[in-house]
């Protein structure tokens, strides 16, 4: 997610069931064409993936410990243009500017976020599974475990995550406290909740 514009790159060695992330300069590309009409005949389903797969970004790239302001404000702005246009995106498939914002969401903004900080667990967690099962998507996968995730990471970071799924869980006050609430918000919001009905395996 968002690798036209960033340094990573994943590479699956199916006989080994190995899925390693790789990271080199070499790899930024020249040129990236991002078109939103080549994008209104995506599935829901994978709509829905890719969508996480940039939210997961972006949770990640703000709460590592490389995390930064930027990465961080990026965060913000990703899980607020996922949060808007995935619905609308998920209901009105030809809607161009719904295509255009997660399109901007996961390529420039995680693309960028990731490219600026790091990640850690939920990728950690997720590429052995997609190595081993090659037919969960990952975006699904990063889906499936992103509620855990947060729950376990929040008390570190109760104010960054907070501000990041404010959009999600207006409640939310950023203390350690309130780790429950994320973890059984989030997990049946309506954003997983639509990536569930559109599971296909
Ligand atoms: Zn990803």
């Amino acid at each position: 997610m968002g690798t036209e514009v960033n340094r990573f790159a994943v590479v699956s060695i199916s006989e080994k069931e190995y899925k390693p992330a790789i990271a080199y300069d070499c790899i930024y590309p020249m040129y990236s064409i991002d078109d939103t009409a080549l994008m209104v005949k995506l599935p829901t389903y994978q709509t829905s993936y890719v969508s996480v797969d940039a939210l997961n970004h972006v949770v990640e790239t703000a709460t590592c410990k490389a995390a930064n302001p930027f990465s961080i404000l990026l965060a913000q702005e990703t899980a607020r243009l996922v949060v808007k246009y995935l619905p609308q995106a998920l209901t009105h498939p030809n809607d161009l500017m719904a295509r255009y914002y997660l399109l901007y969401a996961s390529l420039i903004i995680g693309g960028i976020a990731f490219d600026n900080s790091l990640l850690h667990f939920t990728y950690a967690l997720e590429h052995p599974l997609s190595a081993v099962k090659p037919e969960l998507s990952h975006g699904l996968g990063l889906g499936i475990l992103l509620p855990a995730v947060v729950k376990q990471i929040y008390a570190a970071t109760p104010e960054v995550l907070a501000s990041i799924f404010s959009t999600i869980v207006p409640e939310l006050k950023g203390v350690p406290s309130e780790a429950e609430k994320p973890y059984m918000l989030i997990s049946t919001s309506r954003t997983i909740n639509r990536i569930n009905k559109n599971t296909i395996i």
